[in-house]
């Protein structure tokens, strides 16, 4: 029996295919969406389809921007020879807050997962050795200690040593399993600073 209207049950469907929200709090949401008054909603909506129609992957390190060269990328003042790999935007973002990295970076959008059926080829890695090409000091990587992330360290770290360029690891000041964007700026700064090479 159909507890809710038609209307409702689809909301309700596709609020809980979004990650992390279960069935239950997609019916709070949907419940709470439907008491709203209707200009916020509509923004609400319209903010949705806007991001989704002028959000991009910047043409150099494949993070999130309105634009075509993201502005990490378009500052001279940054060292270009110095690039950190991340998994995702929001680890980007979270270096971005210490104010302190003047490399650039490189989002890989995932990390390899044989479990999930994730490979090197799922993920921003071939782009990676095409910015290679350019004159490059350094590669950090700092994609999550998850065992995704680890197993991906270790490819990246195979795939560039033998160009020569420097491939460093931060430091394992960061918690095993922890994902970047939930750990403080500190612990950030000591983990790139503490780096080790690979
Ligand atoms: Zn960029």
């Amino acid at each position: 029996m159909d507890l809710y209207s038609g209307h409702i049950n689809k909301l309700i469907e596709e609020l809980a295919a979004l990650p992390g929200i279960g069935n239950k709090s997609a019916q709070r949401l949907a419940f709470h969406l439907i008491n709203m008054p209707k200009d916020r909603v509509q923004r609400l909506a319209s903010s949705i389809l806007e991001a989704k129609e002028n959000v991009r992957y910047c043409k150099e390190c494949f993070t999130l921007t309105d634009r075509d060269i993201c502005p990490v990328c378009a500052n001279q003042n940054r060292n270009h020879g110095l690039i950190m790999v991340v998994e995702n935007t929001r680890d980007l973002a979270a270096y971005e807050k210490t104010g302190r990295y003047e490399g650039v970076y490189h989002v890989l959008h995932g990390a390899i997962s044989p479990m999930l059926g994730i490979g090197p080829g799922d993920i921003k890695l071939k782009e990676l050795v095409e910015r290679l090409q350019g004159e490059v000091e350094e590669v950090i990587i700092a994609t999550n200690s998850s065992l995704e992330g680890e197993t991906t360290a270790m490819y990246i770290s195979k795939m560039i040593k033998p160009t020569g360029i420097r491939v460093t690891r931060i430091a394992s000041g960061v918690p095993v399993g922890g994902d970047l964007e939930y750990i403080d700026e500190v612990t950030l700064l000591r983990a790139l600073e503490g780096r080790v090479e690979l």
